[in-house]
This record gives structure tokens, C-alpha cells and sequence, in this order.
């Protein structure tokens, strides 16, 4: 006797665009909003995914959401490596594996927040190679830089960062045991927690009447703070090798931030009372 058969699978048209409830197409939309300030090609590729997934005539409902997923990871790597650099005007940084130059975090990497004028990449690597030379053991390690397209998208939470002649670099740090920790920190991203003036120190912060911007503390938790202090000799070797480039514009960094690691140029400016600090990171512009 023939058994009867439960079908787990259920036909579906074909159809280039999704059909979609006016609820989906927010969550979808929201999706797309926060992939692009991610990533910039993030927010394209899920709409790639979820338009070749329209046109996949079996699925089970079971796997869906981890196809879904599969294939943007998929197509947002593939084309992230192969696609992206040879079409972007920019050159993106090196990678992990460099000896003189790094990403802080890999993140930055796989975002593709990493990309830079040609120009800018060059003198990155001249300076890093010059601090290598005193520091053997380090690099230099890159935070934000700029997307692969245009000159004029911004690179969420930065505004200015658009052009690929605007880069941050991270500072250095000490543990507890007074060791130097490649690429560690007591933010995760490089970002967020900040090197205040020290007693003493010239003060921006209540200078500009707290009104210069932070990070808000459920985005970067400041709870390891004192697992680290600033490693000043590291750092202050890594601003000079910088303030040897010509090509350099002009940096933003904290005045404390200067005295303290005692460098001086004309072209550490100060970014004004309404933007974002500089002592948890440097900010460098190129010409
Ligand atoms: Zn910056």
C-alpha cells in the first residue's frame, strides 16, 4: 500500500521582485540603511540576495533565513575581494600580514572601510617603515579610513572621511604589567575610550563646555580602561614618523595629547568644540 507522503516543499513562482508586505519592506529597508553605513556595497548585496532568492523555486521555510544570510556572506565576501579593488579608484591598506602597516581591528578589513588615495597609501608606508626602524617590533596600526566609491560618502559615525585622504590611526597601549600589547587596547575598536587630561594637563574637554562629542558608553564600555595606559614613548615615535610626510595636511590630536608626548607641528590643529575627540585616537588629512 502506497504511503502518503507529507511534501516539506512548496512550489513558489518565479519572480524578479519580491513581493513584499509594507512591514517587510521597512525591516528590509532598515537592513539596506544599516549595511550601506556599515560596509557602503553591504546594503546592495542584500538586495542582490533577496532578489535571487525570489527567484528560487523550492525552499523549505526551515532554511530560508540561513540561506538568506549564507548567500550575502558569500557574495559580500567574493565581491569585497575580487570585485571592489580592481574597480574602486582607491587602493585598500594592507592587510593583517604587512610588516609595517596593519588594520588595528580586522573588521575595518572586511567592511571595507580600509580604502585610500594611492598618494596616501605611499605615505602611510614610508612612515610606518620609518617607525618600524625604531621600533622593530611594531607597526603602525590603521583604524577608518574611507570607502571604495566616490569622494563624497561619508563613513558612518565620520563625517569628513569620504575622500580616501583622511585616515585615524590607533595609539599604543601597556598592560597591567607595564608590557607593550600589539593591536590591544581598552576599546575593542580602537575607538571610545578616551586618554582625558591627566591633573594638570590643558583641559579641551571643560575648555568646550563638554560639548565635544564621544562615543556614548553602551557603543564602546570603557570597563577596561585601567587594564591599560597610554604606551607614550610607542606613541609619540609613531605621530613623528607621520610628522616627517610632507603630503600630510594637518592631524588632529588633543592638545593634552600633544604636551603630553611632547610633539610639535603647525599642523596639529583643533577640530572645534562641536566634533568629535581626539585622544582616543589621531586623525591624519592628506593634502
Ligand atoms: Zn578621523
Amino acid at each position: 500500500m502506497a504511503e502518503d507522503i507529507t511534501y516539506t516543499y512548496r512550489p513558489i513562482k518565479r519572480q524578479l521582485i519580491p513581493k513584499m508586505t509594507w512591514k517587510g519592506f521597512l525591516i528590509h529597508g532598515l537592513i539596506f540603511l544599516f549595511l550601506t553605513a556599515l560596509s557602503q556595497i553591504g546594503g546592495f548585496i542584500w538586495v542582490f540576495t533577496m532578489v535571487l532568492w525570489s527567484t528560487i523555486r523550492y525552499r523549505s521555510k526551515f532554511w530560508i533565513p540561513f540561506g538568506k544570510i549564507s548567500t550575502f556572506l558569500f557574495f559580500y565576501l567574493l565581491i569585497s575581494w575580487t570585485i571592489v579593488p580592481a574597480i574602486s579608484g582607491k587602493v585598500p591598506l594592507p592587510k593583517s600580514t604587512h610588516k609595517t602597516l596593519a588594520p588595528f581591528n580586522q573588521i575595518t578589513v572586511i567592511l571595507n572601510r580600509h580604502y585610500v588615495q594611492p598618494e596616501v597609501y605611499d605615505a602611510l608606508i614610508s612612515a610606518s617603515e620609518s617607525f618600524k626602524s625604531e621600533y622593530p617590533k611594531s607597526k603602525i596600526f590603521y583604524l577608518d579610513a574611507s570607502f571604495p566609491f566616490t569622494n563624497w560618502f561619508p563613513i558612518p559615525p565620520h563625517v569628513t572621511h569620504g575622500n580616501g585622504k583622511k585616515v585615524d590611526l590607533a595609539f599604543y597601549f601597556l598592560n597591567e604589567e607595564g608590557n607593550y600589547v600589539k593591536a590591544e587596547g581598552p576599546s575593542a575598536v580602537g575607538y571610545g575610550v578616551m586618554e582625558g587630561p591627566l591633573p594638570g594637563e590643558f583641559d579641551q574637554i571643560s575648555a568646550c563646555n563638554r560639548t565635544l562629542y564621544s562615543y556614548p558608553d553602551f557603543l564602546v564600555p570603557d570597563w577596561k580602561k585601567d587594564q591599560y595606559s597610554l604606551d607614550v614613548p610607542r606613541t609619540k615615535a609613531m605621530v613623528e614618523s607621520l610628522i616627517q610626510e610632507a603630503s600630510i595636511e594637518r592631524f588632529f590630536l588633543e592638545q593634552h595629547l600633544q604636551d603630553r608626548l611632547d610633539v610639535q607641528d603647525p599642523r596639529f590643529r583643533f577640530q572645534g568644540c562641536k566634533s568629535v575627540r581626539h585622544d582616543d585616537h589621531i586623525h591624519v588629512d592628506f593634502k
